[in-house]
């Protein structure tokens, strides 16, 4: 090559042609790892792989024209070639994924250290993968359309890429929604959205300020059917999980997945309530703030407190039990006890995970011993997926045959689905078995007792080709967004707060959602507080007389 060599290109030719080598040259730890996400090479998988190749190709490049400017774009494809080579060595050499974690290590590695990684083998990958492609687009000559007609491309390229991308997305949703939720690394191996991700979320930490958590809801006391109060309580608030409520038999559901809580006395399920989110990381700390819906971010319920901590300053005692991933934030400041861990030879238990029975492991001993009134979150494991056969033991199978697997394109829409009936079953029986035992302590030990059960969201088996949960709110389609509501008292739980049954239940197939669940709470159990809003109480007037 000599010096003169100076090829000429059409600005979003180069674009495009710097996106085809980013996604062919950087990435086989990334092609890897998503050939073990969907089943391993083969013919059939041939016309996946292409489309998948060409989706990231045109998803590159619409980033790419939006700094396709004469001085922006050259730049920016150098930066991007040399920082991408290295990145690519990080990851073949030493089989690392890359993550804000990693950024950080990298950061803070003192020079000595940082000079231990620098080997021959990385001054040859940056050399040959990053400075040789970084000169020749120094040396390339590019040519730019008049001013209007190239912000007129660069505008079309941009919503031309994207259209195309979606349509490819949605071709092979149903292959690629498991594996990306299965293979959550696919993410910190496709390079080099990768370390800018990274590096925009190390930055982001390093420069956040610390969180002060402002109080809520200080002046919580205990209301007037609490003077004369003969009898402890104990209020268990199921948090359910990826349980939809289309497939309820109590919602009139075809197949009959409520064959217990259907003959349970009392129960009252409220057939149309609305999640706050598509995805637990918004819906569990949205329902226990008081946000609500429209107010919500995270960052405003990680900085205010939330019902758990309002109950707490009304003076009961609150237990976080979880079998799930962790409270998100909402739990920080009362007990925590965490129950996911499979235990060898606990036959509630398998080699990875316990069935959510084990939430119940001990709570009549919980009741019973406690000194104050209590209110106990247990978290669901519920029917979180792709992997729905492995959420309930082997007895609850009744609907099949089911899909085993969790690569969910190896099975029809009627063995997704069966698998997920039977996760409702198991929860049917979950509840059921909780309700039970909530009525003897009642009974035995003179603890008044009360349920409220929901789910953080919903779950897509297939509608529309859509699988599993998270999509964008307002596109989300409402087998996502429509969560099963249940109420359970024992009966001097129901006298004491002069809850009117009767009344509550007109209100089973009113609209509500999960904005009205703090305030529910606080007016079910009777507390006072200014952030309490009788508006939003579910139950309002049919309590308290
Ligand atoms: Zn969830």
């Amino acid at each position: 090559m000599t010096l003169n060599f100076a090829p000429r290109l059409r600005a979003p030719v180069f674009t495009l042609a710097a996106s085809v080598f980013l996604v062919a040259a950087y990435n086989n730890s990334f092609w890897q790892r998503f050939l073990v996400a969907t089943g391993g090479f083969s013919i059939s998988n041939l016309p996946m792989l292409a489309a998948t190749f060409l989706l990231l190709v045109l998803a590159f490049n619409a980033c790419l024209s939006l700094v396709n400017y004469r001085f922006v774009i050259k730049p920016v494809v150098i930066a991007l070639l040399l920082a991408t080579s290295a990145a690519t060595y990080f990851m073949n050499q030493y089989g690392t994924q890359i993550d804000k974690a990693m950024i950080q290590n990298v950061v803070e590695t003192d020079v000595r250290e940082a000079g231990e990684l620098f080997s021959m083998k990385m001054l040859l990958t940056v050399g040959l993968l990053g400075v040789l492609p970084a000169i020749l687009v120094a040396r390339t000559r590019l040519t730019f359309a008049p001013r209007g007609r190239h912000l007129l491309t660069n505008a079309g390229v941009v919503a031309g890429s994207l259209l195309l991308a979606a349509g490819i997305l949605l071709l092979f949703f149903k292959t690629y929604a498991p594996a990306v939720r299965e293979h959550r690394e696919l993410r910190f191996l496709l390079t080099p959205t990768n370390y800018i991700q990274a590096a925009n979320g190390f930055l982001k930490q390093k420069w956040a300020k610390p969180q002060v958590v402002a109080p809520l809801g200080r002046d919580a006391a205990k209301g007037v059917t609490w003077a004369d109060q003969a009898h402890r309580t104990v209020t268990v608030l199921v948090v359910g999980e990826t349980a939809r409520a289309m497939n309820f038999s109590l919602n009139k559901y075809g197949r009959n997945t409520n064959p217990l809580l259907s003959q349970q006395p009392g129960l009252l399920n409220f057939s149309n309530v609305s999640s706050c989110g598509t995805a637990t990381a918004v819906s569990v700390p949205c329902v226990f703030s008081a946000l609500g819906r429209e107010n919500y971010s995270d960052t405003k319920a990680h900085g205010q407190e939330g019902l758990l901590d309002v109950l707490k300053h009304a003076g009961f005692d609150v237990i976080w039990r979880d079998n799930n991933s962790g409270c998100k934030g909402t739990c920080a400041r009362v007990a925590y006890e965490d129950w996911s861990e499979p235990v060898a030879g606990d036959p509630l238990c398998n080699s990875e995970e316990c069935y959510d029975e084990k939430l119940l492991e001990r709570l009549p001993e919980l009741i019973r011993t406690a000194k104050n009134d209590l209110v106990i979150v247990l978290h669901q494991k519920g029917s979180h997926g792709p992997a729905y056969a492995k959420r309930y033991p082997p007895g609850f199978g009744k609907f099949g045959p089911v899909c085993n697997t969790n690569e969910l394109e190896k099975c029809t829409q009627e063995q997704i689905t069966a698998a997920y009936d039977n996760t409702i079953l198991y929860t049917d029986y979950f509840l059921d078995k909780l309700i039970k035992l909530l009525r003897q302590s009642s009974a035995d030990d003179g603890v008044d007792t009360g349920m409220m059960y929901f789910s953080d969201h919903g779950e897509s088996l297939g509608e529309k080709n859509m699988y599993l949960h998270g999509a964008p709110y307002i596109i989300s389609p409402p087998e996502q967004r429509r969560v099963p509501f249940m109420l359970w008292f024992s009966d001097r739980y129901a006298e004491r707060f002069k809850i009117a049954r009767g009344c509550m239940a007109a209100r089973t197939s009113q609209s509500f959602s999960h904005d009205n669940v703090f305030h529910s709470v606080l007016g079910m159990l009777d507390v006072s507080t200014a952030v309490y809003n009788p508006a939003l109480d579910m139950f309002n007037a049919c309590t308290h007389g």
